[in-house]
């Protein structure tokens, strides 16, 4: 059988999705035995230029070279799947949407200098080109990791979760944080797939994983914790946390 050829690449991010792919040290040599790896900068230095059934892709488009590279990943990749927070939303950078530039590099580097040709804003992939699938998380789930995988190697249509963390609560009958205890819990708009591991810890989710694509229901998350006493601006900084380019809270932050 041909192995179908995967690359897994990289932009402005910090590389937890490829850590937590090295770290499934049971699975990783059987999962990697499925497929032809071409590239991969984490785990080897080898760079083969050549096109590729299914690019992996972690990091936010924030410079010019990001922007470059991923037009050219897209130019020679069959499958484009864009893996964690940085990629499908801009990540935790992407907070800082609706700042100037000028204002960033002065507070962080103390110039007016673009520096690494900084593109203003952080954007997840599909804000550039077209993207086939998303696996949301901040790092992702090896688990998830692991069924798309398969599923693309098997041909098979990856499924996933398009429900918010809070189901994940009720299957595991986890009493509600925003109800029992009036905390501030991002589930309701975070989309699941993490088995509602914080409120499972009864803590509140800071919506890691992201929004729900095109369901999050922000103005009902705002309106429900304003009720309970927490304020407008505090609010919107935690959602626009991991989800500052979602449509909403996007609205929310351009108005704060
Ligand atoms: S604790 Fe959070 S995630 Fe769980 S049901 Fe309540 S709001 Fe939803
Ligand atoms: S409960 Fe929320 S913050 Fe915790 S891992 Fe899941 S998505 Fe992330």
């Amino acid at each position: 059988m041909v192995k179908p050829k995967v690359g897994f690449y990289s932009l402005t991010g910090c590389q937890g999705e490829y850590l937590t792919i090295l770290g499934m040290e049971d699975s990783l040599l059987d999962l990697l035995s499925l497929v032809e790896v071409v590239e991969f900068k984490l785990a080897s230095s080898v760079e083969l230029p050549v096109s590729v059934d299914v690019a992996f892709v972690e990091g936010s488009v924030s410079t010019k070279k990001d922007l470059e590279y991923l037009e050219e990943i897209r130019r020679k990749s069959g499958t484009l799947v864009a893996l964690g927070n940085c990629a499908v939303w801009g990540g935790i950078q992407a907070s800082t949407t609706g700042t100037d530039w000028k204002d960033l590099m002065r507070s962080v580097y103390g110039t007016d200098e673009n520096l690494y040709g900084f593109l203003g804003e952080h954007k997840g992939l599909s804000e550039v080109v077209q993207v086939d699938y998303e696996l949301q998380g901040c790092p992702i789930e090896g688990r998830e990791f692991t069924e798309l995988l398969v599923d693309l190697v098997r041909g098979v249509r990856p499924v996933l979760p398009d429900y918010p963390v809070c189901v994940e609560c009720k299957l595991r009958e986890i009493p509600c944080l925003i109800v029992e205890r009036g905390l501030p819990c991002l589930g309701p708009i975070t989309v699941a797939g993490c088995d509602a591991r914080c409120p499972s810890y009864d803590t509140a989710c800071i919506g890691c994983r992201g929004p729900l694509r095109d369901e999050a229901n922000v103005s009902g998350e705002l309106e429900t914790l304003l009720k309970r006493g927490y304020d407008r601006k505090t609010l919107i900084d935690l959602m626009s946390m991991f989800g500052a380019r979602y449509g909403e809270v996007a609205k929310l932050v351009a108005g704060r």
